[in-house]
């Protein structure tokens, strides 16, 4: 976190203490609730993080965001863990978070890991640095699967380097996949959870981009994106279908059509996907001509048997 990334508000009693996180909108203040976590000796893996006692409910003071966050050390590293304080304001009742003491020596080596307990609740392990992004999360209420979060920290090298420079490449890519799951969310609902190509829904369609995110500029609307199956968005990024943007015909990759004359599973595959996309729910919600043009032209060397 860089020096200007997180301001002490006030501290008040400790618990909480209102610290501000910077963030490209601007500051974010948080509550944050510290306290002590400590192995439970009940089961050996099991540690918990544990309220400081009756007289101190967890508070959401003017509804600012409560974090009930423990400190750790592992190997000389300090490393948070971090839990959603919402689901424990004003409950006076002494108790304990339990959680994984594995996750405290995932998140030394990788930056981030987590734990969820059989009662649903999330323990996340982080390097400090990362507190900007896991409030971003709970902004969002978007968590990105924890083992991209740990890649995408891991590659960022800021567990390893421990730096401003590196805290901020960290901070950009946890950002980004906070935006696409918030993206991929939207999309989805805006086709009612079904594929835009085939209709499946069984919760096992994504929103995918069509003008695609690695290119600068384009926008994470819902009118640049199809909610899809994970078949259809593994052959749409693999360019085996091809859409007419004027009437949202499909096409498939000629060799793809020759493989399906021959093989019945790819051939159940091709007849399975409508001739023309599905619409979303709302017609301002509707892929735009542009989004289509903007992908053909990308991605141009790709497209060659589309004409
Ligand atoms: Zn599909």
């Amino acid at each position: 976190m860089g020096r200007d990334a997180l301001k002490v508000v006030s501290v008040g009693t400790g618990w909480p203490g209102i610290v501000e996180i910077a963030s490209d909108r601007g500051p974010i203040p948080i509550a944050l609730h510290v306290s002590r976590v400590s192995p439970h000796a009940r089961k050996e893996y099991e540690w918990r993080f544990q309220y400081p006692g009756n007289r101190d409910p967890v508070v959401s003071p003017d509804g600012i965001l409560p974090i009930l966050l423990g400190v750790a050390e592992v190997d000389e590293k300090v490393v948070f863990v971090a839990f959603d304080g919402n689901s424990r304001v004003g409950k006076i009742v002494r108790s304990s978070l339990l959680f994984n003491g594995g996750i405290l020596m995932d998140a030394a080596r990788d930056g981030w890991a987590e734990y969820t307990s059989t009662r649903g609740e999330r323990a996340v392990a982080l390097h400090p640095r990362l507190l900007a992004a896991y409030v971003e999360m709970l902004q969002s209420g978007i968590f990105p699967e924890g083992r991209e979060v740990a890649n995408a920290a891991s590659a960022s090298g800021v567990v390893a380097e421990d730096d401003e420079e590196a805290a901020e490449r960290a901070r950009i890519v946890v950002s980004r996949l906070v935006r696409n799951g918030a993206f991929s969310r939207d999309v989805r609902e805006a086709y009612n959870g079904r594929c835009a190509l085939c209709d499946l829904s069984l919760d096992l369609v994504v929103g995918a981009h069509i003008w695609p995110v690695s290119a600068k500029g384009a926008p994470d609307k819902v009118w640049n994106g199809l909610a899809l199956c994970h078949n259809h968005h593994a052959a749409f990024d693999k360019y085996y279908i091809w859409i007419d943007p004027t009437d949202r015909a499909v096409k498939f990759r000629p060799n793809i059509l020759e493989i399906a004359s021959t093989d019945a599973a790819a051939k159940i595959f091709t007849q399975n996907t409508r001739p023309n996309l599905i619409s979303p729910k709302k017609a301002t919600d509707r892929p735009r001509l542009a989004m289509f043009q903007k992908r053909y032209e990308e991605l141009a060397i790709f497209y060659g048997w589309a004409g």
